[in-house]
């Protein structure tokens, strides 16, 4: 009988329960989370195998594995395993250290991994905008808070549109997307080892199975239904957050569109700050409102996780943490605004634009490249199967 030699890559195992897999030595191997998770495929179900790659130490295993992007986190595995090992968690743990090789720069990565890293990852930010703001009081006749030639707050004032707040954010909205399709090729490249995947038929073009992902699963988040009724207000909270991002970024579009659009259209022009009963400012709220909703539900549903079954990792604080800041710093900056309180709101506009920064700077390396990953794995198994 043929022999294969297993060489476990300890490190590896020791990295994997440092990142949030620690239970996964409590694994006897029965499948009942292979059984109990809803949306695993009974062709070679997850996440029994890749509990025993992971205590195995069989790293390369892992790495290319496809049915870690698949897993939805819901945690029906972790609620059901009769020894406490954890499986979503070990599954979590896994994707964020595959994700963390495909992203480079890696060093962001590892700064992204513990608390550790947060004074760098915040200092980077923060050293960007006072630069701007100190160089801008030369603008303003040495002022670190002026007041426009009417008197209002206008944030503009100092961290100008044109040639700061735009620029750099276009810089780093488009550096976040570059080093995020680098990633992903990488990924289909892990994909790829000869053998794994079986090639079914004819397929559509690539375009057309992203349209169909975005269309059967994002829009709806259908496999979030599939994960069973209580777990449908995880889907609500997700839903909320996600359709929130939509509205915002769509408020962001129409606004830079006026803005600039405005330069070369001055009829569809649009000035900032917009009244309180602008129809964009309307749209922008109910945006802010459904995002607080949705970090809220999701907020309290990690408090409530029971640690027995699943945990939550830095990775999952500092993507709620981010957004909170995002979104604590907008709304304040924009009472602060209209209470005429100068200081403040600059100081509180700073800090948000330093958390906008962080939010789309590290995306990549944050829980919310998931989304890219997770979205691109879709594609990749519509277009080629899986064995
Ligand atoms: S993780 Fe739990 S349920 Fe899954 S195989 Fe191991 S012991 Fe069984
Ligand atoms: S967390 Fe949910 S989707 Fe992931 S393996 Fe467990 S049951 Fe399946």
């Amino acid at each position: 009988m043929a022999q294969v030699k297993i060489t476990p890559d300890m490190e590896f195992v020791r990295e994997l329960q440092c990142a949030g897999g620690e239970s996964l030595k409590k694994c006897f191997q029965c499948a009942t989370c292979s059984v109990a998770c809803p949306v695993a495929p009974a062709n070679n179900p997850y996440p029994r195998k890749e509990m025993v790659w992971a205590s195995w130490g069989l790293k390369e295993k892992l790495r290319t594995d496809i049915d870690l992007w698949l897993c939805h986190n819901c945690g029906n595995c972790a609620d059901l395993c009769p020894r406490g090992a954890r499986p979503a968690d070990m599954m979590s743990a896994a994707r964020n250290m595959v994700y963390k090789d495909l992203t480079q720069p890696s060093i962001i990565g590892k700064w992204m991994s513990s608390a550790k890293g947060l004074p760098i990852l915040f200092a980077i930010p923060a050293i960007l905008w006072m630069l701007v703001w100190w160089i801008r009081t030369g603008f303003n006749d040495g002022q670190w808070f002026p007041r426009a030639a009417d008197g209002r707050i206008v944030f503009g004032q100092v961290f100008y549109g044109d040639y700061t707040i735009d620029p750099i954010f276009m810089i780093t909205f488009f550096g976040a997307c570059f080093i995020l399709y680098r990633g992903v090729m990488r990924l289909f490249e892990l994909f790829k080892p000869e053998g794994k995947l079986l090639i079914i038929g004819k397929t559509k073009p690539w375009f057309m199975h992203v349209y169909d992902v975005i269309v059967e699963e994002i829009i709806t988040h259908k496999k979030f239904s599939d994960c069973g009724e209580d777990k449908e207000n995880r889907k609500t909270a997700h839903m909320a957050l996600f359709y929130s991002f939509v509205v915002l970024a769509f408020v962001t579009a129409v606004v830079a569109a006026g803005h600039w659009g405005g330069k070369v259209i001055p009829a569809i022009k649009l000035e900032t700050p917009m009244p309180l009963i602008f129809p964009v400012k309307i749209l922008a709220n109910i945006g802010m409102l459904m995002l607080l909703f949705g970090l809220a539900a999701l907020t309290l549903r990690r408090m409530k996780l029971n640690p027995k079954y699943q945990a939550s990792s830095f990775y999952d604080w500092y993507l709620l943490g981010i957004i909170w800041a995002v979104a604590v710093t907008g709304m304040l900056s924009q009472c602060f605004r209209l209470m005429d309180a100068i200081k403040p709101a600059f100081v509180v506009y700073y800090f948000h634009l330093v958390f906008v920064w962080m939010l789309f700077a590290y995306l990549p390396w944050s829980k919310l490249g998931h989304f890219v990953y997770r979205t691109a794995a879709l594609v990749y198994v519509r277009m080629y199967g899986r064995s």
